[in-house]
């Protein structure tokens, strides 16, 4: 028997419950792993509250992220006793996921941990701190370098947010936070690496095709108006990278940056990321997060907190990452 958090689905209402499972129903895989922890995404907090249709069959356990160690491998890649981690894949979604004890996943879709993370900081780092380190390696391709320029990082207290503030910080950059929270965040957002913060409220007034350039280049969490708005301000040649919906899935542009200035939009998806390009951007992110990252931006939750935290996180109310002890 293992504990998990189980949802299901009653006149389309999502049931949250924990529950003592049967081994026996664990989903099908080729490698059984005891999860130390999880951690607390937006897609998360959309499955969890029943917010957003991400959840495709129930019941399901949710969370889209885990580390731990395999209890039973009949992949010659994994033996008993490996530290692992696994992010997207659609577990979580469509598969089950890891706020459970136990999950039963596919060899393919696990990367075994850095030698300098434990599990517990890789999941402080979590499919967002993943998500946040391709985002910026994806502006390094574009070839925007430190010298050229401030970069601006929306949605900056969340958990994709700070991590993209604090890895960009640590590569020289000069990072400049979009924030809702900029009042209540300051301190840990500044000491995270922020050189200044600009208050949402700024990014309010719908965009003019082109405004004045201020940006080399941008990490955009949130989309909508505020993505829009980035986007005429980016400097000539600047790029985007452009990863959530934290404020909508619109789009409310014109091409007047991309084909007067050159602006480039980068799309960023960590879910179904080839394997290669996962390991190493795992190895980035061991060796680049300073030990102050894993004490600033981090608290550790139970199951039974989850509930609540889903909420909050819908509500833009969370700070940094949240893990899940299992
Ligand atoms: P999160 O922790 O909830 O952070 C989102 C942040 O966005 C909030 O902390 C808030 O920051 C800001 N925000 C919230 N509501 C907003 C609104 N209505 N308008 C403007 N800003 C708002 O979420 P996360 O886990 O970092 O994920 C961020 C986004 O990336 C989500 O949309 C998620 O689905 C997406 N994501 C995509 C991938 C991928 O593979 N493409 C992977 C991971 C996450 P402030 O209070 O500082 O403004």
């Amino acid at each position: 028997m293992f504990k998990a958090l189980l949802l299901d689905q009653v006149d389309n209402v999502t049931r949250v419950s924990i529950e003592d499972i049967d081994d026996i129903q664990l989903a099908s895989g080729n490698v059984v792993v005891d999860i130390d922890y999880s951690s607390l995404n937006y897609k998360d907090g959309l499955a969890i509250t029943g917010k957003g249709k991400i959840i495709r069959n129930f019941p399901m356990v949710p969370g889209i992220d885990f580390s731990g160690r395999v209890a039973e491998s009949s992949d010659s890649r994994f033996k008993t006793g490996d530290s692992v981690v696994l992010t997207g894949w659609g577990v979580g979604e469509t598969h089950w996921g890891g706020m459970a004890e136990k999950a039963c996943v596919n060899a393919d879709w696990l990367v075994p941990l850095p030698d300098n993370l434990d599990a517990k900081k890789t999941m402080m780092i979590g499919t967002a701190g993943l998500t946040a380190m391709l985002c910026v390696d994806v502006l390094i391709e574009a070839g925007v370098a430190p010298e050229q320029g401030e970069i601006l990082v929306t949605g900056a207290s969340g958990g994709v947010g700070s991590v993209a503030v604090t890895l960009l910080a640590q590569l020289g950059y000069q990072v400049v936070v979009l924030s809702g929270r900029s009042e209540e965040n300051r301190a840990l957002l500044t000491r995270l690496g922020a050189s200044r913060i600009i208050d949402r409220s700024a990014f309010e007034e719908p965009a003019k095709p082109l405004e004045k350039q201020c940006w080399a280049g941008a990490v955009d969490t949130v989309g909508s108006h505020v993505l829009a708005k980035l986007l005429a301000q980016m400097q000539y040649g600047g790029a985007v990278s452009a990863c959530g919906l934290a404020g909508g899935f619109d789009l409310p542009t014109t091409v007047m940056p991309f084909i007067l200035r050159g602006v480039k939009l980068l799309g960023v998806d960590s879910v179904m990321c080839p394997i290669q390009k996962r390991q190493k951007a795992w190895t980035r992110l061991s060796e680049l997060l300073p030990d102050s990252f894993y004490q600033q931006a981090c608290r550790e939750i139970e199951l039974k907190d989850v509930p609540a935290y889903a909420e909050a996180i819908t509500q833009g109310k969370v700070t940094g990452r949240v893990v899940i002890k299992l």
